[in-house]
């Protein structure tokens, strides 16, 4: 047999080759005659539907260096796949590798030191399963099917971000295969370059196969949940959200949106259907003193629904789980804020309720606080002074004759923000947009150092399939 749609064209693996590297495998090597293959070949964007000439399924470090090496030597183009979420779905290609990671789920606790091990196939709901049996979590995102490795790689932005900074702040150590197929480790002291750089340069020096996390102490439960407004009280209530989160302590979280009400419980029936405006939300710290901080956030408007409330920590984590499900077509367009003016929240509020489809949502999260408070240069991770990110993600059913019009819907949200957009972007919420708007989620310096970094560890670019950074060699 001979595996066809390589990275060269017309090039071709031979049999023996493959086979060969499918014996060296402790998981498994899938190839597209394989019955898994087509559910194996997805990500989470069901927009994404692409070809690879073969999937290694890594369950050691040495199956991902034999991988690497694998396609390095078939000159194979090569996607990383942590928990496939990635919108633009650089977890998958068409031709090429996909080193496929997710049976690496190893997570060890050392709730004496709060530190924890985790690899690379681990996603959120794992990690914050794992860490709140003793109590402690890792601060991270808001989707608990959301990989460890892509988020943690970009930055990792979540409820605890404000309160203990983002994933790569809390990042002890990683371990990565490089691109000539060696065992790295990257912290504080051992090839501290690369350390900077993983912290925010996402998957571009190599293959992370395990993460080394410091834990925070914020017990098993934490004051959460949703707060859903009818529309038209939309304007008063976020102007008042603005106000009093500029007095709000560390502890809390916010997360403003309009979305459309799904017909259910607990949506009121007179909702269904209709565009609403929502604040989601986490305290963590003290529950009574988080009751009282949340009070001030309640002062204006009279809410539809109230279901904020002391819940565990996991189930806030996964509260929004099912909005956002595998399979779905996705397209999103995100920016920062620098402050949320009155003339912004208008723009927000216009263009935010008419979605072409009832599966889109419009969001403004909360930065600030610890984020604000690590120095600039500090990691790759850059904006850390934006005050709010916003993000529009356009959904709608793979079947629909017209998905133009979602993305068009996206954009011209996005386009409707710009006069108050810092001009940056997190990297973990770009799609496939270009090499500038890759440029925009980092200051040039950055970018630059970057690039000398990639240039040191990925001379050939073998990880390009990415928001790539261009070696400098
Ligand atoms: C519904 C949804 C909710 C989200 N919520 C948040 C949030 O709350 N906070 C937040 O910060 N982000 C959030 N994100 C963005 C998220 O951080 C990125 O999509 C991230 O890329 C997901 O990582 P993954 O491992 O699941 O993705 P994958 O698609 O598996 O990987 C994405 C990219 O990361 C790189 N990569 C993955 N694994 C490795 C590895 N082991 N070694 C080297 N490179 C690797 C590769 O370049 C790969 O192409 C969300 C995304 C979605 C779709």
């Amino acid at each position: 047999m001979v595996v066809q749609d390589v990275a060269a064209p017309g090039a071709a693996l031979d049999e023996i080759a493959v086979g060969a590297f499918e014996a060296a495998l402790e998981g498994s090597l899938i190839r597209p005659e394989d019955g898994v293959y087509d559910a194996a070949r997805r990500v989470w964007n069901g927009m994404i539907d692409r070809r690879p000439a073969l999937i290694a399924c890594c369950a050691t470090v040495a199956d991902v260096q034999a991988a690497v090496t694998f396609a390095r030597e078939h000159d194979l183009v090569v996607a990383v796949r942590g928990g496939g979420h990635n919108v633009a779905g650089f977890g998958t290609c068409n031709g090429g590798l996909v080193i496929d990671l997710s049976p690496m789920k190893g997570i060890v606790v050392d709730p004496g030191a709060r530190t924890a091990r985790a690899e690379p196939g681990c996603l959120l709901g794992d990690l914050d399963r794992a860490t709140q049996v003793y109590g402690l979590a890792v601060p991270a995102g808001q989707i608990s099917h959301t990989g460890i490795a892509g988020l943690t790689l970009g930055g990792g932005m979540g409820w605890l971000m404000r309160k203990h900074g983002l994933t790569v702040d809390n990042l002890l150590a990683v371990e990565l295969v490089t691109a000539d197929g060696a065992l790295v480790r990257a912290s504080a002291t051992e090839n501290a370059e690369l350390f900077w750089a993983v912290r925010g340069g996402g998957g571009n020096f190599g293959v992370a196969v395990a993460f080394e996390y410091r834990l925070h102490p914020i017990g098993q439960r934490v004051l959460g949940g949703m707060v859903v407004y009818p529309l038209e009280q939309a304007r008063e209530v976020l102007r008042h959200c603005r106000t009093a989160m500029e007095e709000a302590p560390d502890e809390l979280g916010l997360v403003a949106m309009v979305l459309t009400a799904p017909p259910m419980a607990p949506f009121p029936e007179a909702l269904w259907g209709r565009a609403v405006f929502a604040l989601a939300l986490c305290y963590a710290g003290d529950l009574a003193e988080g009751e009282r901080v949340v009070g001030r956030l309640r002062e204006v408007g009279a809410p539809a629904v109230d279901l904020v409330g002391p819940m565990p920590y996991v189930a806030l984590q996964a509260m929004s789980d099912a909005a956002v499900p595998h399979g779905r077509h996705y397209w999103e367009k995100a920016g920062y804020l620098a402050a949320l003016p009155d003339a912004a929240i208008d723009a927000f509020l216009t263009r935010a309720v008419d979605p072409t489809s009832p599966f889109s949502m419009v969001q403004l999260q909360t930065m600030g606080g610890a984020v604000g408070r690590v120095g600039e240069g500090a990691t790759a991770f850059a904006h850390r002074d934006a005050a709010w990110t916003f993000t529009a993600v356009a959904a709608w059913p793979g079947e629909d004759p017209e998905p133009e019009r979602h993305v068009r819907w996206a954009g011209g949200f996005a386009r409707a923000l710009a006069p108050w957009s810092t001009g940056g972007v997190y990297v973990n919420a770009l799609g496939e947009e270009g090499a500038d708007r890759v440029r925009s989620a980092y200051r040039p310096a950055t970018y630059a150092r970057l690039a000398a970094i990639k240039g040191t560890y990925d001379p050939g670019n073998v990880f390009r399939l990415n928001q790539n950074i261009v070696p400098a060699v």
